[in-house]
């Protein structure tokens, strides 16, 4: 109940208003997100690398409503991959990219989502690293796949996210199973309507695990991304049934989010990505992680009331 309001209030401006306006949300904000601009996002790639994890770095931003709003985030993930290369961190980081944010939603806008995400391929492609796209609500998903069949035509290691919460994501596990293809598994952060969605954390659950599978036993890379320690543990069990190895698949956690099991995960050998979100249009990002967690509604709620 909770969280289905607060995932309708992600996409309320009137609620972006109230909620951005308060002046301790910035501290809470803190905890989820890198910083404001591409330094700090570096920075926070520097010290993973040292820790011994990868990263994946996400410009806040989605829903862009023009054209001129798409063309400056291309352009800042142009410049940012530009810098990942050029500080030696091309290793370890590659980006994540919101088709709304380039522009998805606008008339004609698959076209130019597309337009704008080549060009962020080709940046990626130059410093040696790779894109991936997150995957939005589900009126989004036909789209999104067909702009990761074209890109992946110039760049075929662009990998895309998929969500065991719909029902149709067993087949697109299918469809995406094969070799070269890289696939985010996660359960999906989206309020979906019953007609396309399980509503039900066991059924999610239950879900992902058979994706899991379907993903293991294919020819593609895994990213087993998910807090979730039974989730981790049925992507471990499935990766060795399947003969996988450390450098095969991946396990992947948002910045912020059970640092100590990302660290757990490095030193054990596996590869552990993180998730790191960055710049000023946080309001949608942090309210999905709120309705995801009550424990983090009430670690906002006591910043609040200044305890
Ligand atoms: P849950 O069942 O939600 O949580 C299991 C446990 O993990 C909780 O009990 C708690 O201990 C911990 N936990 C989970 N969430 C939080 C939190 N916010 N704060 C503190 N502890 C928490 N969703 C999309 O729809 N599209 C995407 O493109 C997308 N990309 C993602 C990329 C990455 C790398 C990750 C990790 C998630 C992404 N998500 C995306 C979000 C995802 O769909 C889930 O909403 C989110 O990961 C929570 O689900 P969970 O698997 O962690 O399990």
């Amino acid at each position: 109940m909770l969280s289905s309001v607060l995932l309708k209030a992600s996409r309320s401006p009137l609620a972006r208003r109230a909620v951005t306006a308060i002046p301790v949300t910035r501290k809470v904000v803190d905890r989820f997100v890198a910083g404001e601009n591409q330094a700090a996002a570096i920075a926070a790639v520097r010290a993973l690398k040292a820790q011994g994890l990868y990263a994946t770095l996400d410009h806040l931003g989605e829903d862009t409503t023009d054209a001129a709003q798409a063309a400056a985030i291309r352009d800042s993930y142009v410049a940012l991959l530009g810098r990942l290369s050029a500080e030696g961190l091309a290793d370890v980081a590659e980006v994540s990219v919101k088709l709304s944010a380039l522009g998805q939603a606008l008339p004609g806008g698959e076209q130019l989502a597309q337009d704008n995400a080549h060009a962020i391929c080709e940046a990626a492609a130059a410093a040696g690293t790779t894109v991936t796209l997150d995957m939005e609500d589900h009126t989004t998903i036909d789209s999104t796949l067909r702009i990761l069949k074209v890109l992946r035509e110039d760049f075929p290691w662009v990998g895309t996210v998929l969500q065991s919460m719909l029902h149709r994501t067993e087949q697109d596990c299918r469809d995406l199973a094969y070799p070269g293809s890289r696939v985010r598994l996660v359960k999906g952060a989206y309020a979906e309507p019953a007609s396309v969605a399980h509503q039900d954390k066991p059924e999610v659950d239950a879900a992902y695990e058979r994706c899991l599978e379907i993903l293991m036993a294919g020819g593609g890379y895994p990213m087993v991304a998910s807090h979730d320690s039974r989730m981790i543990r049925a992507g471990r069990g499935a990766a060795s049934a399947h003969g996988r190895t450390a450098s095969d698949h991946e396990f992947q956690m948002l910045y912020g989010i059970r640092q100590d099991e990302q660290l757990k995960a490095a030193r054990a050998g596996e590869r552990m990505r993180v998730y790191i979100p960055f710049g000023t249009d946080w309001y949608g990002y942090f309210m999905r992680r709120l309705a995801e967690r009550p424990a983090n509604v009430a670690f906002f709620l006591r910043a609040l009331v200044g305890r």
